[in-house]
C-alpha cells in the first residue's frame, strides 16, 4: 500500500502546492482521497488523469473539492483526444443534495453516495467512515488495503471516538490546522498537541500532520506533537510518500 501527499494545506494553496489531496495505490488501483484546490495540477506529478480509478471525498469545503470541475473536463478532454474512458466514480455523502448532484458530470464522473454507516469497497480498499466534529458533515476514513490500515481524520475538532477509530493504524494522517494550546473546538480543526494525543492514545505507527496552516513555523507542530507522541512524526509535504507492503 502507497499513500502520496498530494496537497496539504488548509483553505488554501501555498504557491505551486494543493490543498488537500492523497493519493492510494495498491494492486495498481488509484484511489484519490478530496481533491482541493491545485490538486490536478499536482496529481499528473505522480500518476497520468486517465489512470485515476476512483475519488472519494471526506466533505464539501472548497479546500477538498475545488478540482473536482477540473477533474471532470480533464476526463471530457482525455475522452474526446484519447481512447473514452469510463466513468470515473466519485464518492462523497448525500447530506448536502446540491453538493452530491454536482460530483455527476455527463458519462465523465459519476456519483456514487457513501453511507458513512457502512463500509465501501473500491478496489482493493476497503474504506470505514467516522463523522467528525465540523462545521459541516464531514467523514474521517479509516483505509484498509490488503495488509495495511491509514486513517484520514479530515477536518475535525479533537473527538474520543479517533481513539477507537484509529486503533493500531499503520499511518495516521492527522489535521493539524492549530499549534498548541490554541482552541480548535469552535472551528473544527486539531492543534498538534491533540494530533499527537490521538496518535499515543490510538498506538498508530506513524503520525503525519497534515492540513497545515498558513501562519507560524509549521516545523514547531512536529515539536510540539512529539510532546505526547514518541513514534515516528512528519510534517506533511508535496510528493511525501509512505509505502508498506
Ligand atoms: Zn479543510
Ligand atoms: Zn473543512
Amino acid at each position: 500500500m502507497k499513500v502520496t501527499v498530494v496537497g496539504y494545506w488548509g483553505g488554501f494553496p501555498k504557491v505551486k502546492e494543493a490543498t488537500s489531496g492523497y493519493l492510494f495505490q495498491e494492486d495498481g488501483y488509484n484511489l484519490l482521497v478530496d481533491c482541493g484546490s491545485g490538486v490536478l495540477s499536482q496529481l499528473q506529478s505522480y500518476i497520468e488523469i486517465e489512470q485515476i480509478d476512483a475519488v472519494i471525498l471526506s466533505h464539501y469545503h472548497h479546500d477538498h473539492i475545488a478540482d473536482i470541475g477540473p477533474l471532470q473536463f480533464a476526463r471530457l478532454v482525455k475522452s474526446h483526444t484519447g481512447e473514452s474512458l469510463p466513468a470515473l466514480p466519485i464518492y462523497g455523502h448525500r447530506f448536502n443534495e446540491e453538493e452530491f448532484q454536482r460530483l455527476t458530470y455527463k458519462d465523465y464522473t459519476q456519483g456514487e453516495e457513501y453511507n458513512p454507516a457502512l463500509p465501501i469497497q473500491t478496489g482493493p480498499f476497503k474504506v470505514t467512515f467516522l463523522q467528525t466534529k465540523h462545521p459541516v458533515p464531514c467523514y474521517a476514513m479509516a483505509i484498509e488495503g490488503n495488509n495495511r490500515k491509514v486513517v484520514y481524520t479530515a477536518d475535525s475538532a479533537y473527538q474520543k471516538s479517533f481513539i477507537s477509530f484509529s486503533h493500531g493504524a499503520d499511518l495516521l494522517l492527522c489535521e493539524c490546522n492549530l499549534y498548541k494550546g490554541m482552541d480548535g473546538a469552535k472551528i473544527g480543526h486539531m492543534t498538534s498537541a491533540e494530533a499527537g494525543k490521538l496518535a499515543s492514545e490510538s498506538q498508530v505507527r506513524k503520525l503525519i500532520l497534515t492540513h497545515l496552516p498558513h501562519f507560524g513555523e509549521t516545523r514547531q507542530l512536529v515539536t510540539e506533537a512529539r510532546e505526547y507522541y514518541n513514534g515516528d512524526i512528519e510534517l506533511a509535504s508535496s510528493g511525501l510518500i509512505w509505502e508498506k507492503d
